[in-house]
């Protein structure tokens, strides 16, 4: 495998301080691009302030700033404000009574970012990921509208200090009809997923450039995590249930569809046949109230009914689905930074049994008992109506502690009346068989 030499390579070099060996190592572009994304800013700005060779090396590929993951907060912190020399980046988040909440909760991020303007980085910086930050809606709005930032595909998961409301307002603003041609230039933004495994090592203590290559380039953990991918596949295209953990505040469905020309997320909006932007508006019978919910952001990926194998707005299709009806996927792409590799799925996952990739997003509302949570089971409109209150009044449900041998017939009977298929978030198979114990039940 090449990359188990390039791990061997990388660990030999780290017990030389040999920065020219290491500059001739990372000249070779093969070995530099699969170098480069696992390595934090921090580590790549101390390579290239410890020899000419390098910082030439470095600084004339484009690539090399790409991609930045500024999870690690505390180490880019550390290792810019050391590169700084006392910590010059930190003047303008100086405690003062002109300090507003915005320039004190993005100052450590602001400060970073001057620093990376001041060395000419910024621009190059196409993926940014911010993780679990301190990020305000104010500094996603300058990285929005702001020229000086060149960032394709942005990352804000778990982030902290960040007012939805107002970044729906900014990422309203930048998509309006009256924008400017060619923006914004952020073409996917990371929010609603879980955010990536960890897969870089903290801050570099090593005192050495092969070192701080040797100790920052966990090759090996993004490599598991490449292969659990492999293993388990895509959210969305081979993951059933509850994509989307997270409650999905009031207004993304809006936002989501405001944004469509113009930036993906990772999250879609429902189809399901009650919304007006389903292919299936109006055709299908729907029980329930329509008018509250003419958008939602799908929580769910089901496969093809389990009467008719499709579904009456038919699936999302990678492929042939437009563009902007794709989910982006996780892990962060490292080979580049566009919506292409973004939303490509990896896994090997069910595809034996699906020759496509493809899902049906829902809403809760759009699968509330429609979609068994035990075998990952649903009934569509068109095949199932679900019964009204009333209805179910009439229906009683055993709620059985093991095998359903002992159930009389008349017990079973009353169990598919009215031709009930899903009660409580389980099928009648299911409830039968006692399978709702085995699998919790998510929200
Ligand atoms: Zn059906
Ligand atoms: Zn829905
Ligand atoms: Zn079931």
């Amino acid at each position: 495998m090449a990359s188990e030499a390039l791990e061997q390579n990388t660990r030999a070099l780290s017990g030389s301080s040999d920065s020219s060996l290491l500059a001739d190592f990372l000249s070779n572009t093969l070995v530099l691009r699969q170098t480069i994304p696992y390595l934090p800013i921090s580590a790549l700005l101390n390579l290239t302030s410890t020899s000419k060779q390098l910082r030439d090396l470095l600084y004339s590929d484009p690539d090399v700033f790409r991609h930045i993951d500024l999870t690690h907060v505390k180490a880019a912190q550390f290792e810019v404000a050391g590169i700084d020399h006392g910590g010059e980046v930190w003047r303008n988040v100086q405690l003062d009574e002109y300090l507003t909440e915005d320039d004190f909760y993005s100052g450590p991020l602001r400060g970073i970012f001057t620093s990376l303007q001041r060395r000419n980085i910024l621009q190059s910086v196409q993926t940014l990921n911010l993780d679990g930050l301190s990020v305000t809606a104010e500094l996603i709005h300058d990285i929005l509208v702001n020229p000086q930032f060149a960032v394709r595909i942005l990352s804000i998961r778990e982030t902290k200090h960040l007012n939805h409301r107002k970044l729906m307002q900014s990422l309203k603003y930048a998509c309006r009809a009256s924008r400017p041609d060619n923006t914004p230039r952020l073409r996917g933004l990371y929010l609603f997923s879980k955010r990536d495994v960890p897969a870089l090592a903290s801050s570099p203590k090593a005192a050495t450039p092969a070192a701080v290559v040797g100790a920052n380039w966990n090759h090996k953990s993004a490599h598991a995590l490449k292969e659990a991918i492999l293993d388990q596949g895509d959210d969305w295209y081979h993951k059933r249930g509850r994509i989307i953990s997270k409650p999905v505040g009031a207004g993304w469905a809006e936002t989501l569809l405001d944004c469509r020309d113009s930036i993906l997320f990772d999250a879609v909006l429902c189809t399901g046949p009650r919304h007006r932007n389903s292919r299936a508006f109006g055709k299908v019978a729907i029980t329930g109230d329509t008018a509250t919910h003419p958008w939602s952001v799908a929580t769910y990926s089901v496969s093809g009914c389990a009467t008719c194998g499709t579904a009456p707005e038919g699936f999302t299709t990678y492929g042939e689905s437009l563009t902007e009806e794709l989910p982006l996927l996780t892990p962060l792409a490292t080979e580049a930074s566009n919506i292409r590799a973004a939303t490509r799925p990896q896994g090997r996952g069910c595809s034996k049994a699906l020759p496509k990739q493809q899902f049906v997003p829902r809403c809760e509302d759009c699968i509330r008992e429609r979609y068994c949570f035990a075998c990952d089971q649903w009934w569509c409109e068109s095949c199932y109506e679900v019964p009204g209150k009333e209805e179910w009044m009439g229906v009683q449900v055993v709620a059985l502690e093991d095998e359903a041998n002992g159930l009389a017939a008349h017990e079973a009977a009353a169990l598919e009346q009215p031709k009930v298929k899903v009660r409580a978030g389980y099928c009648v198979h299911c409830n039968l068989r006692g399978l709702q114990r085995r699998r919790s039940r998510p929200g």
